[in-house]
């Protein structure tokens, strides 16, 4: 039954120290994330927000409390790089496309942690590529495109094994305003659509407007902010 859970993610108490504890990124965050949400998370400079991000991903691990994803740890160690690779989608501000791949093979490169043969796995890349508008690029590497056709490969990327939860950390803070509005449209768009679970670091409140919810870090946890015109 799928009585498994519509929470995502749960963090009790959840800590992240750095540098042997003289820096404490997470203090005790407690939130939950259910399936489906599309979920902003804003907060100044330096509040905890990639390390957040972090820690959801299992790119590093806690240093303490709980981080639960479906009802289990987060997984750590050899059990990570599945997680990662099949669970979430990452799509990060700087893209971080592999420079001497084709956009048709950044696609590709998470496939390799499932089970698709090369013929699918190229099918597949070129559909996602289609999907994100980037059907007549496929071959070109990243320094051939432009800024937003670097971070739509990366859109599709992110979605290379489908994945249940869309991790973004400023994904449009590299781009201009125009790029920046189509790239959002882009993840918002394949969110509704394929019903994901979309967590979204951003600085810039407009952006946040379009999230169901927003989390406010600061001093290392996390704030509900109520919607406006709650009393
Ligand atoms: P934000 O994304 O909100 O800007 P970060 O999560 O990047 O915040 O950083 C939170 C705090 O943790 C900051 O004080 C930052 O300097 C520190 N920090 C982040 N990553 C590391 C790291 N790998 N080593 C040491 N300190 C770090």
């Amino acid at each position: 039954m799928e009585s498994a859970v519509s929470t995502v993610f749960e963090a009790v108490d959840l800590r992240k120290d750095y540098e042997n504890g003289r820096i404490q990124a997470l203090r005790g965050a407690n939130f939950r994330i259910e399936a489906g949400e599309f979920v902003a998370v804003i907060g100044r400079s330096g509040s905890g927000k990639s390390t957040l991000l972090q820690m959801l991903g299992a790119l590093d691990r806690p240093s303490g409390g709980l981080l639960r994803y479906r009802g289990q740890p987060v997984p750590e160690g050899r059990k990570a790089a599945a997680y990662r690779a099949c669970d979430i989608g990452f799509i990060f501000q700087s893209f971080h496309l592999l420079p001497t791949f084709t956009a048709l093979e950044n696609v590709q490169i998470p496939m390799f942690e499932g089970r698709l043969g090369a013929r699918d796995r190229r099918a597949r890349a070129v559909k996602l590529l289609e999907a994100v508008g980037l059907g007549h690029r496929l071959d070109h590497l990243p320094s051939q495109l432009s800024g937003g056709e670097r971070q739509r490969v990366a859109v599709a990327r992110s979605l290379a094994n489908g994945p249940g939860v869309l991790l973004a950390d400023e994904p449009t803070g590299n781009l201009d305003s125009e790029n920046a509005r189509e790239v959002l449209d882009l993840i918002v768009r394949v969110q509704a659509e394929q019903g994901m679970t979309l967590i979204l670091v951003t600085h810039d409140p407009e952006i946040a407007a379009r999230a169901g919810r927003t989390l406010v870090m600061g001093d290392g946890v996390v704030r509900e902010r109520q919607p406006e015109g709650v009393l």
